[in-house]
Parts: structure tokens; sequence; C-alpha cells
């Protein structure tokens, strides 16, 4: 019985038989002394009365006490399993209620905490997964004991295939567990930069030892400097690439400089001859310069674009008849098919001559005599296709991804006065109308640029 084991019950049953055996002996001692009527009798009725009553009683305290520890037991069970909501229901007598009301205070206090630690860790979860960096923490023996998105991203991994598991398993690059190490054994910050080989990125690492109740580790932050590193090589070539293309003009000028000046001045035609190379020099660096200053008012936003509905077929129309003699000269036909009715396109007008004019000078450029430059044009609901088509020289495969670059020359030996800007302010130009452009090519066969603009309504 269940009862008899709990000790409340126990003390109860110890008394109730001592009660007895008290009640007995009374009436033994009646019984023998032949007194079991008159006030001797009375006294052993009323003594065995009190004791049934007190055996009563106490069984019936026993009871209730058991049944109190039974409720405040199950209660803790319950919350111990995680039923924070659990509360025991306020009991009769006043001592039961009072545990109980204890108890349910303790388990709202014990809740409230529990809400408060879920609430901090759901917002550190939030932060990890949002910031841009990454984020892997590690313990004392260098296992990962936690890893953030971005790192899991950054090092092609995921939480479950890293967790718990030591760092040299789930970086393959030997510099990332090489920063951990030296952070942990000198307990110091410690940096490093490197290049992730597989994903042709760059990073920099920064471990920083953590000390907490929890143990020892290494905090390791992974930021993705690419584009920075980028940036700063774009910005080294393009100090290189204009330097380049100004030392040539100026070298030339100079040198011519220093022959007139030695006494070549007094040969008329040697000297018109030497004005008439510095003036081309001088040219060559003045477009440069130029193009230089427009890519560079382009690229931050300086020069806004007013598009307005523009007439393509007369925009094209003009545009090729201000070429017309300059591809007489050099035997190259030159026309478009732009039907009459072409739909306007969204543009500037000033700026989309601009664009035709580059694509078409590259074209006559590129085409030998006997050759043919076309503009054609197509449109769907919402956009419409300018191509400038030439059947010349064409572009070789591997060139043709990098020519709206900077600077980009598909033959740097060539001395035709090409920039390597013309395309990239082409793309700029056609990009900030909100378009785009494409070339596909054929080496000896030709080349095709094409405007996609959007349509007038
Ligand atoms: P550039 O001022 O040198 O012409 P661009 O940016 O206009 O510079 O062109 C970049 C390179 O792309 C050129 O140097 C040339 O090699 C190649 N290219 C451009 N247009 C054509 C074309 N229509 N046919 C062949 N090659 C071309």
């Amino acid at each position: 019985m269940r009862l008899s084991r709990s000790p409340s019950a126990r003390i109860a049953i110890v008394y109730a038989a001592l009660v007895t055996l008290l009640t007995g002996a009374v009436c033994f001692m009646a019984a023998d002394a032949a007194e079991v009527t008159g006030p001797i009798g009375a006294a052993a009725t009323a003594t065995f009365v009190i004791g049934a009553g007190s055996i009563g009683l106490t069984l019936w305290m026993g009871r209730r006490a058991a049944r109190t520890i039974r409720t405040v037991t199950d209660a803790a069970r319950h919350l111990a399993n995680g039923e924070l909501d659990h509360r025991i229901a306020a009991p009769a007598s006043h001592e039961s209620r009072e545990l109980a009301e204890s108890f349910n205070r303790m388990a709202d206090l014990f809740q409230d905490r529990m809400r408060d630690l879920e609430a901090e860790q759901r917002l550190l979860a939030v932060v990890m997964e949002t910031m841009a960096d990454g984020v892997i923490a590690l313990d004392a023996n260098n296992r990962v004991r936690l890893i953030n998105r971005p790192a899991q991203r950054l090092l092609m991994t995921d939480a479950q295939a890293t967790h718990g598991r030591p760092l040299a398993e789930v970086v393959r690059d030997f510099e990332v567990l090489e920063v951990a190490t030296r952070s942990a054994a000198t307990r110091q910050i410690q940096h490093a930069e490197l290049e992730l080989l597989h994903q042709r990125r760059f990073l920099s690492v920064i471990a920083t030892p953590i000390s907490a109740d929890i143990g020892e580790g290494v905090l390791l932050t992974l930021q993705d400097v690419t584009d920075l590193r980028q940036v700063q090589t774009t910005r080294r070539e393009f100090v290189s690439n204009v330097s380049h293309e100004l030392r040539n003009p100026l070298a030339s000028v100079s040198a011519m400089v220093e022959i007139l000046e030695s006494g070549a001045i007094d040969d008329r035609e040697a000297t018109l001859d030497f004005l008439g190379r510095i003036q081309n020099d001088v040219g060559r660096m003045t477009a440069l310069v130029n193009e230089l200053l427009e890519l560079s008012s382009l690229e931050s936003g300086q020069m806004p674009i007013h598009l307005a509905p523009v007439n393509l077929v007369e925009v094209v129309g003009v545009v090729v008849e201000r070429f017309r003699l300059t591809a007489a000269v050099q035997e190259v036909e030159i026309g478009h098919c732009v039907p009459a009715d072409a739909p306007y396109v969204m543009a500037e007008r000033a700026k989309l001559g601009q664009i035709l004019t580059n694509l078409i000078e590259n074209a006559l450029r590129f085409t030998p005599r006997g050759g043919r430059v076309t503009l054609s044009s197509s449109a769907t609901a919402r956009w419409v296709e300018i191509r400038v088509a030439d059947s010349g020289v064409g572009i070789p495969r591997e060139h043709l991804p990098h020519v709206f670059e900077r600077f980009y020359k598909v033959d740097r030996s060539r001395s035709d006065g090409g920039t390597g800007l013309g395309l990239a302010i082409v793309k700029h130009l056609v990009q900030a109308h909100g378009g785009d452009v494409t070339a596909a090519s054929a080496e000896g066969e030709g080349s095709v640029f094409t405007l996609t603009l959007r349509r007038a309504t």
C-alpha cells in the first residue's frame, strides 16, 4: 500500500497503534477488577472512543499530507519535463494552499526566466544570421561550438556537418586553423588575410580568445574582402593604364620638340610634319582625358539621364549620315534597315546618338575595305533591340567577355588611337538608360553589338 510507505502515514499508524494498545490495557485492567460498568467503564468507553477518533483523524491527516506531497512531486516532474505552464490547483487546507502557492510562484519565476533566456537566444540567433561576417565559436579543443550562416557559406559547409567537429575537419585552408591555434596559444587577437582557392575569394580572419564560465575558446570572425581587393586592384590597374596611355604620346611630343629645338625648326616641311604629329598626339591625350572624365562622372552618377520617347529611325538616320563620308573613304558600305514605323524608345536623344557613334566608330575601325556596317532593330512589347553589325575582323572568343572593361584592347600592339574606354562608356550609358548591351562575334566574320532599351508607351 502506497500510504504505508509515506513518513506521515507511518507516524499515523504508530500513533494509532499506541492509542489502541493504551485503550486495550485500560479495558483489561477494568475487566480484571470486574468493574466494566460504572465510572471506570465509562472512562474505558470514552478512552476507546477517543482512541478510535484519534486513529481516524491521524489517518485522515496522514492521507492528506501524502496527497499534498504527491501533488507537489507531480507538479515538479511536469516542470522538469518542460511543461512550464503547469501549476498546482489551490487545495482547501491552509498549509497545503500555502505550499501550492509558493510552488506556483516559483514556477512563475522559473517560466519568466526561461522566457527571457529564450528571447535572448532568439535575438542572438537573429544577430548571428543577419550579420554579413562569418562567425565561428571554438571550444578549448578547437571544436566548433557555434557557426553562423555566412561562415558556412564562405567555408562551403553546413551547421549540421560542422557542429562539434574539429575545425581542422571543417576548414580546408590551413591558415584559418593556424590563426585560431595561435590565438588559443597566445591568448591574444590574431589576424590573417588569405585566399580561398576553391572559391577564388579573399578572406580576412580575426581570431579573438574568449574565456567564459562555459570554458575557454576562440571566436573567429571571417570577412569577405574580395570586393575591397578588387577595388584596390582596379585602382592600381587604372593608374598603370592611364600612365601607360599618356606615356607614349607625351614621350613622342617631347622628342619632336627636342628635334625642332635642335635645328629642325628651320626646315619648314619637317616643322609642319612634326607639328601635325604633335597635334595628333595632343588630340589622343585630350580624347583620353575627356573619356576618363566622362566615365568618372558616369560612374559617380553625376550625369543624370533624362529619359523621353525618342524617334529611333530618325536618330539612327542622322548618325549613319554623319559617317557616310568616312565609310566611303574607307571603302566600307554603311546603311541601316530600321523601319520607318519602328517604335520610339525611352532614351536621352544625345546620349543615344553618342552610344551609336561609339559603336559605329569601332565597327568602321575594325572592318577592312569592301566590308559592310549595318544598323537594324526589332521590338517586343516592352523592349527595343538595336543592332550594330559589321563584317570586320571579329573578336576572338576569349576576349569577348572583357571588351566592355575599362582600357581593354584585344590587340594592345595596334596603334589605332583607341583608348580602350569606348565600350566601357557605352555600357555605362546604356545601363544608365535602364537597358543593356551585349556583344557577339566570330573571328574573321564580324561582330554584332546589341543594345536593348525600353520601348516608349
Ligand atoms: P577602343 O577605344 O580601343 O576601341 P573600345 O572599348 O571601344 O576601345 O573597344 C575595346 C576593344 O574591343 C577594342 O580595342 C577592340 O579590340 C575590340 N572591339 C570593339 N569593337 C569591335 C568591333 N566592332 N570589331 C572588332 N573588335 C572590336
